[in-house]
């Protein structure tokens, strides 16, 4: 679910006056920051490259990490499976971005880096809202909360899930200062404009990956047709390829300890090794000689009892 206030409009009027100061050090870009509390078990690494990966298919948004401590006490009420309130989320996290961006100019002084845009907050948490929104769009900042995934909601595997979250959210920072209430509606088509109330109901969407007609209509009134390929492409992610192709992100982030096509989860469990590893050529081979060794075995055996 999307959470967005009545004082939108006049949050947007502010906004175009930012993303137009924003934009006039970087013309057509924005840039859309993740803040990650604890996320468990999930390799950061394979995590951080996927994201990472979306700014070399789209050039609107850039995504971008900066540093966090994560002993900060806003970051810790996020730690995976707590519950927080709606209530007490939004009371402390004005605060936490503000130093948070303070922390970040102070970090570019002290290393004497370019002046710099910390970009809009995406706050990134396996906690649960005590609403069970998954989502929240707000004026400053977005957060996704993953806190009720679970493994009945497989396929489409948590980072799966989380990477077209994220995807959304920089469509919809893209489309600003358009509203971006526009792009949902009711009914699941399975796009990525569904309203889902819940987590669970967002697995068609992560599936699919697409735009319905309207919502590619509101898209491309907002943004050209050009983009409007581009961003269908990207949501699309047939840009991950597959483990045939060892430069694919896939392969990438397989290496980096999550395989999209096997892991569900956080990371993979025994039996999801044990079938990655059952996978590779090598071991297949392997199985094969030690299967003809017992066939043969057993036909010697059946030969002698005859
Ligand atoms: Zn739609």
């Amino acid at each position: 679910m999307t959470s967005l206030n009545s004082s939108l409009e006049e949050s947007i009027k502010t906004k175009r006056v930012n993303e137009s100061a924003e934009s006039e050090n970087l013309p057509n870009s924005k840039r859309l920051s993740l803040i990650c509390a604890n996320l468990g078990i999930l390799p950061l690494a394979a995590f951080e490259y996927l994201v990472l990966n979306l700014n070399t298919h789209q050039k609107d948004v850039e995504f971008q990490f900066i540093p966090i401590k994560q002993d900060h006490p806003f970051l810790l009420s996020l730690s995976p499976g707590s519950t927080i309130s709606v209530d007490d989320f939004e009371a402390g996290v004005a605060e936490f971005i503000e130093e948070l961006e303070s922390q970040f100019r102070d970090q570019i002084q002290s290393y004497g880096l370019p002046n710099d845009c910390p970009g809009r907050p995406l706050i990134v948490s396996l906690a649960r809202l005590d609403t069970r929104w998954y989502e929240m769009w707000e004026d400053d900042y977005s957060a996704l909360f993953l806190g009720d995934w679970d493994l009945t909601m497989a396929p489409p595997s948590i980072l799966d899930s989380l990477l077209s979250l994220i995807m959304v959210e920089g469509l919809l920072y893209t489309m600003l200062p358009d509203d971006p209430r526009k792009l949902t509606h009711l009914p699941t088509r399975g796009c990525l404009g569904d309203f889902n109330p819940t987590l669970r109901d967002v697995r068609y969407k992560t599936l699919q990956g697409f735009l319905c007609k309207e919502c590619r209509s509101i898209v491309e009134t907002s943004l050209g047709v050009e983009r409007t390929i581009q961003w269908s492409n990207l949501l699309s992610k047939t840009w991950l390829g597959n483990l045939d192709d060892p430069k694919s992100p896939a392969s990438v982030v397989a290496k980096l300890g999550y395989n999209l096509f096997v892991t569900r989860g956080l990371a993979p469990t025994k039996m999801e090794k044990l079938f990655e590893i059952l996978k590779e050529d090598g071991v297949k081979e392997l199985l094969k000689l030690v299967g003809g060794i017992v066939l043969a075995a057993l036909l010697f055996w059946l030969g002698l009892k005859d």
